[in-house]
């Protein structure tokens, strides 16, 4: 037992007598939170405690008088700071998920001390010349302490370990700085969220539905205003002047560690490794994105007799979508009842990795929406535990995402922690009449995030630090990407694509049709994803002295009008995202990194195509697959397992052949 692990087991000790849910061990069913028992006052206790407990445990590291070995700092560092891991799993969760006002308040106060907590880790000079030593010695270590210890020593050299005096301090107060407005991006995305709804009576999640069915152009366009101008409105919940200003910290670290950008800094550690090289690799996609969204506009203003506006798009694309496949969603959606599509998602897990789902009614939730699962092994053993979060409400921010309660790892007596992973979607809750009823885009959401938690559950990793999905950025959507594959295989459809009030198999005619479908407004499908990469990279792209022209909602539209205009966007299309309301990169770390979608589709799609070739349910394939990549998380370099898997480096033209652009 190491030092570390004793000091962490004294403090816990301590503080068992106290009420705090956070202080103790949880004996609950596989240790998952005890929601019902967390106040709200328990939180910030619980994170100074947590802060605390990690400044002894790296303090035991430095103090250390023997020679710095990998177990002694890295292994060391891996297992410090169990009690934040706990609590902050928990707090930011539920800040995303089931937000309050107080939850809100509570999150303005709490990220300023971990951000410095934080700080004086990796800007510890005494620690950091241990986890150099270690660094630059690593000959003897196998290739995940290898990971992990290159990981660790990038997170100082990135967080400004090698600045003193006046830089220095700038630097942290910048980090500061960052977490507040990253919040208040987000407070105030989901207060225009919720305006939206009040304005249109819709909320931002049905937008998509709502605008392919609207008769009245009218009401879609005062939608399509609504909802591309959230976060621009002059108002107290405006983000102009938030955007702004992050994008200028951004690009200050940036200088002060010596790139020219925060896009040159941000893309310096991942897999593209430059902003040269996603811009060269967007540009194309860009092209050839819009070739085939004119052909496809050209075909809607024949339906449509008239000049099409960006809040015609969508209306007139189902129009051709009927008139091309013959598809009309109206049709589909009684298949895709939320229970069903739950169940296939499960399925396919289990038809390829084994993974066995069953409802796990003994473990807490946190909102009655809620639904917990349990995961096994075809042998029994636990993967781990799964919270189910589908559906929208008012608390919770838009869109859809995966997350971790509990990392995987080995603890200090060599015990496989198992994972606690959430899916959270936005999907329309049932009503009195009707269950809820997913579109055809829904269900690849409802695989997409499925893909992200087996990517969590199937890791067979030592350390935190590289397990499940903590994986370069551009390596990460592989995963989710790869699992869309699945939800309309004739296969899994069956097994699940039931008609809710009859209880009849979706009829082989129907998910033909949808399957053909799927390559079908790709021009705008893949525009908008493409152009709001493009945009993302040309904020992240200027440098300081750049962003000093800016000043308020003028500049920054013109700015985006610019842009969208040298990319070759058509004005009937506008970005997945603009500026005031693009979470992913002012709120979500996907910062100069919105390009990683189409980036790691390109191996997604190749890999698929190994599937294809073995058969698509072949076990020794989606074993390979599980072995190599799921199982194996960050302890190993992307392309090294992938040159593993498939045995030669993936083909880019398949991306846009996979999407019908070629
Ligand atoms: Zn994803």
């Amino acid at each position: 037992m190491n030092k570390t692990f004793l000091a962490m087991a004294s403090a816990t000790v301590l503080l068992s007598g106290c009420s705090n849910p956070f202080l103790k061990d949880w004996n609950t069913p596989y240790g998952t939170a005890p929601f019902s028992k967390i106040e709200l006052s328990d939180y910030l206790p619980a994170f100074k405690e947590g802060i605390k407990q990690q400044k002894a445990e790296i303090q035991a590291i430095i103090d250390n008088q023997e020679e710095p070995s990998f177990e002694n700092v890295v292994a060391a560092y891996e297992l410090s700071g169990r009690l934040l891991a706990k609590v902050s799993g928990v707090f930011f969760n539920l800040s995303e998920s089931d937000s309050t006002p107080e939850m809100q308040k509570l999150e303005e106060e709490v990220l300023p001390l971990l951000t410095a907590a934080e700080d004086e880790i990796f800007m510890n000079k005494d620690l950091f010349r241990k986890v150099k030593a270690v660094y630059d010695n690593m000959d003897g270590l196998d290739r995940e302490q290898q990971m992990a210890t290159e990981k660790f020593y990038e997170r100082f050299e990135r967080g400004g370990v090698g600045l003193e005096g006046e830089a220095e301090a700038r630097f942290k107060e910048i980090n500061t700085r960052l977490s507040a407005l990253s919040q208040q991006f987000g407070t105030n995305l989901l207060a225009e969220n919720n305006a939206f709804k009040e304005k249109t009576g819709i909320t931002v999640s049905e937008y998509p539905s709502f605008m392919s069915s609207c008769d009245d152009r009218e009401a879609r366009q005062k939608a399509f205003e609504a909802y591309s101008t959230r976060g621009n409105h002059g108002d107290s919940h405006d983000n102009c002047a938030i955007v702004l200003e992050i994008l200028r910290l951004k690009a200050e670290q940036a200088a002060l560690l010596g790139f020219k950008s925060s896009a040159d800094f941000l893309l310096d550690n991942k897999m593209a490794g430059s902003p040269e090289t996603v811009d060269a690799f967007l540009a194309p996609i860009m092209e050839a994105s819009m070739r085939k969204a004119k052909e496809d506009l050209a075909d809607m203003e024949k339906i449509a007799g008239f000049k099409i506006e960006p809040w015609d798009w969508f209306y007139y694309a189902e129009k051709l979508r009927l008139q091309r496949h013959n598809l009309d969603e109206n049709l589909t959606k009684p298949y895709f009842c939320a229970d069903s599509v739950r169940k296939g998602v499960f399925y396919a897990a289990e038809k390829l990795y084994g993974v066995k789902v069953t409802p796990a009614p003994e473990v807490e939730v946190y909102n009655p929406d809620v639904k917990a699962y349990r995961l096994n092994d075809a042998d029994g053993s636990l993967i781990g535990i799964f919270y189910w979060d589908w559906f929208s409400r008012s608390t919770k921010r838009g869109g859809a995402w995966m997350n971790n309660f509990r990392d995987q790892y080995l603890d200090a007596d060599g015990k496989d922690v198992r994972p606690v992973i959430v899916n959270v979607c936005n999907f329309p809750p049932p009503t009195e009449e009707t269950p809820s009823m997913l579109t055809v885009d829904e269900v690849q959401t409802a695989f997409h995030e499925f893909g992200h938690a087996l990517h969590g559950f199937l890791s067979r990793c030592r350390y935190p630090s590289v397990s499940g999905t903590s994986v370069k950025r551009d390596f990460v959507e592989m995963f989710s990407q790869f699992n869309e594959n699945w939800a309309f295989q004739k296969e899994i459809l069956s097994e699940y694509a039931r008609d809710y009030r009859t209880g009849e198999v979706i009829p082989e005619e129907l998910a033909g049709k949808i399957v053909s479908a799927l390559k079908f407004n790709q021009g705008f499908m893949t525009g908008e994803l493409c152009a709001a990469s493009i945009l993302d990279m040309k904020w992240h792209e200027l440098t300081l002295e750049q962003l000093s022209a800016f000043d308020g909602a003028e500049s920054i539209r013109a700015f985006e009008d610019k842009v969208c205009k040298e990319m070759g966007l058509i004005d009937e299309i506008i970005p997945r995202y603009r500026t005031t309301y693009f979470n992913h990169i002012f709120n979500s770390g996907y910062s100069a990194g919105y390009y990683s979608y189409l980036w790691a589709e390109v191996l997604d799609v190749d890999a698929f195509e190994k599937f294809k070739e073995d058969g698509l349910f072949n076990p020794a394939t989606a074993s390979l697959f599980c072995r190599t990549f799921l199982e194996r998380g960050g302890s190993e370099e992307p392309m090294t397992l992938y040159r593993e898997f498939r045995g030669a480096d993936p083909d880019p033209s398949a991306l846009l052949k996979a999407r019908g652009l070629e």
